[in-house]
């Protein structure tokens, strides 16, 4: 129960990779407050199971991470509900795939203000009171794509890229604080961002489901095995424990070994 009293806030935490951090952290005493889209009686479920489960508070913002008024909005609400924020996970992600020379500008839009500006928001709003309290944790969920390029995700690519920037530069700012900043940079993880892209993929290709992730989505990870919710979630905890103060700025990979080639 080392996150009993503190609050954790997890944008796009309806579904995949911010869903797992949730219950992770709610598993170990936070209280949370969900984000993310979605059909209102799923997530009404989720909130209540999660609370209930773990014995604690769990609230839910459908804030729109990719407009600054509605974060400011979520911010302000959770403050006052809580009194804190000590905890800020930046998670709320989109991805669009095409030629940079064809790439949709307002896919780009979306891309850069939901994948990067979103966390400038948040990150920018809970810091006062974390200072004040002189403790305080953010981990941002960037990607592989923090490190390394894929062809035809120039938004994304370049929107992870930023978090990275993002990242190193606040922990700096915050460094005596008692606040640690830090990114995680996963390599494939199955969810539904992800089993999305497999059929199209299977259907353009015409090659099986199973060929488009072992080919396909597994080429560069070599330990052709999807890294799941649970592993991102875990390092997450970590990096939100007392044992981690130390640890900032840092850019983490957790990829089966894709950025080591
Ligand atoms: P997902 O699609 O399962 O979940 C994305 C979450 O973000 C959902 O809760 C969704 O409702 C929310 N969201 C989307 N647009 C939003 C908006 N405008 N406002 C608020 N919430 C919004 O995806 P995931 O795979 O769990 O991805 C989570 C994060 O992990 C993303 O930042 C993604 O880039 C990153 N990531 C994923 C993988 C992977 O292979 N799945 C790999 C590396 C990094």
């Amino acid at each position: 129960m080392q996150f009993k009293g503190k609050t954790a806030l997890v944008t796009g935490s309806t579904s995949g990779i911010g869903l797992g951090i949730a219950r992770q952290l709610a598993a170990e005493g936070a209280n949370v407050v969900l984000n993310g889209f979605g059909e209102a009686a799923e997530i009404e479920k989720l909130r209540s199971e999660i609370a209930a489960q773990n014995g604690v508070q769990v609230r839910y913002d459908g804030a729109d991470m990719s407009k600054a008024s509605a974060i400011e909005a979520m911010m302000t609400k959770a403050l006052a509900e809580f009194g804190s924020v000590d905890i800020l996970v930046n998670n709320a992600g989109i991805q669009h795939v095409s030629p940079v020379d064809e790439f949709p500008t307002d896919k780009w839009d979306a891309i850069i203000a939901i994948n990067l500006t979103s966390a400038f928001h948040t990150t920018r709003l809970a810091l006062p009171g974390m200072k004040k309290a002189g403790w305080g944790r953010i981990v941002n969920i960037a990607s592989a794509h923090a490190l390394v390029a894929s062809p035809f995700k120039s938004a994304y690519v370049a929107a992870k890229h930023g978090v990275a920037g993002l990242t190193k530069t606040v922990a700096l700012e915050v460094a005596q604080a008692g606040i640690t900043v830090n990114a995680i940079c996963p390599g494939y993880v199955l969810t539904p961002l992800v089993e999305k892209q497999i059929p199209d993929t299977a259907k353009a290709r015409g090659i099986t489901e199973e060929q488009v992730k072992k080919d396909v989505l597994l080429a560069a990870q070599p330990t052709k095995k999807f890294v799941t919710v649970e592993q991102v979630a875990g390092l997450c905890s970590y990096l939100c424990s007392a044992g981690a103060a130390s640890m900032t700025g840092a850019i983490l990979s957790i990829d089966g070994g894709w950025t080591a080639q």
